[in-house]
């Protein structure tokens, strides 16, 4: 039998059967995956207690070849987030991420760096007092790590590099920031000078360090702009928890 252990954060759980219940996770080592998790309900259950969503464990579980659904057999509880249970607003960015992973990640495609990028915002939302700046930083570097976000350093269209002080423009479809001078007349949008440095900020900054960045609201809305397009344009839709959080 192929066993496999690796890291994972709990995206979704629901009933099975009387005893039993489908948890699927996003892990370290095999990216998405959907496992049967026997017996998970039972009260007093030595090896799977109640798996939560959002906490942090360690698993292992049964790889079946072909089914799409493994069998969990250990779950280990590492950190469960308490705070995404305590705060409403913390409840609603916590179901927000569990919806970006589940929305941007592919069945078992792993990708390492999205995991740490992910289980990074997770303890930094459980922290801060301003969840807008966490999030924001989430979806741009999601955005980045799955290969939908365009440089932040050159014009798509002719490789010169984007001046610091000058605006910038977008297009989803494009790709690709644009210069003033490419840019033309119509059809794309404008990053201010601020909001390009807030956006490369964001993108490659941990949680622990977000605390120390200012948005005034103008800023904010330039970027959750850039980022709702993006995502919305890599889905084909937009983001169920935006009528929440925004
Ligand atoms: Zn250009």
């Amino acid at each position: 039998m192929n066993f496999c252990k690796t890291k994972a954060i709990t995206l979704k759980r629901r009933d099975y059967s009387n005893t039993s219940q489908i948890a699927t996770f996003y892990t370290l080592d095999y990216g998405k995956v959907q496992t049967l998790a026997k017996g998970s309900k039972r009260i007093g259950k030595k090896v799977l207690g109640s798996i939560d969503l959002l906490c942090y464990s360690e698993l292992i579980f049964i790889k079946r070849e072909g089914s799409g659904l493994h069998v969990l057999t250990e779950w280990e509880l590492l950190e469960d987030f308490p705070a995404f249970r305590k705060n409403l607003e913390k409840f609603y960015a916590g179901c927000y991420v569990v919806e970006l992973v589940g929305e941007l990640t592919e069945e078992e495609e792993k990708n390492e760096p999205l995991f740490l990028c992910i289980l990074d915002a997770l303890c930094g939302l459980s922290g801060t007092k301003n969840p807008t700046v966490n999030l924001l930083a989430l979806e741009l570097q999601m955005l980045k790590h799955l290969g939908y976000l365009p440089s932040l350093e050159e014009c798509v269209c002719c490789d010169g590099r984007l001046l610091q002080g000058s605006d910038a423009f977008y297009s989803p479809v494009h790709r690709g920031l644009l210069c003033k001078s490419c840019s033309g007349e119509d059809g794309y949008k404008r990053l201010s000078p601020g909001a390009l440095q807030a956006a490369k900020f964001l993108v490659s900054s941990k949680a622990a360090g977000l605390g120390r960045l200012r948005l005034s609201p103008y800023l904010c809305g330039e970027l959750r702009g850039l980022s709702a397009d993006y995502l919305s344009f890599a889905l084909n839709k937009p983001m169920d928890m935006w009528k929440y959080l925004r």
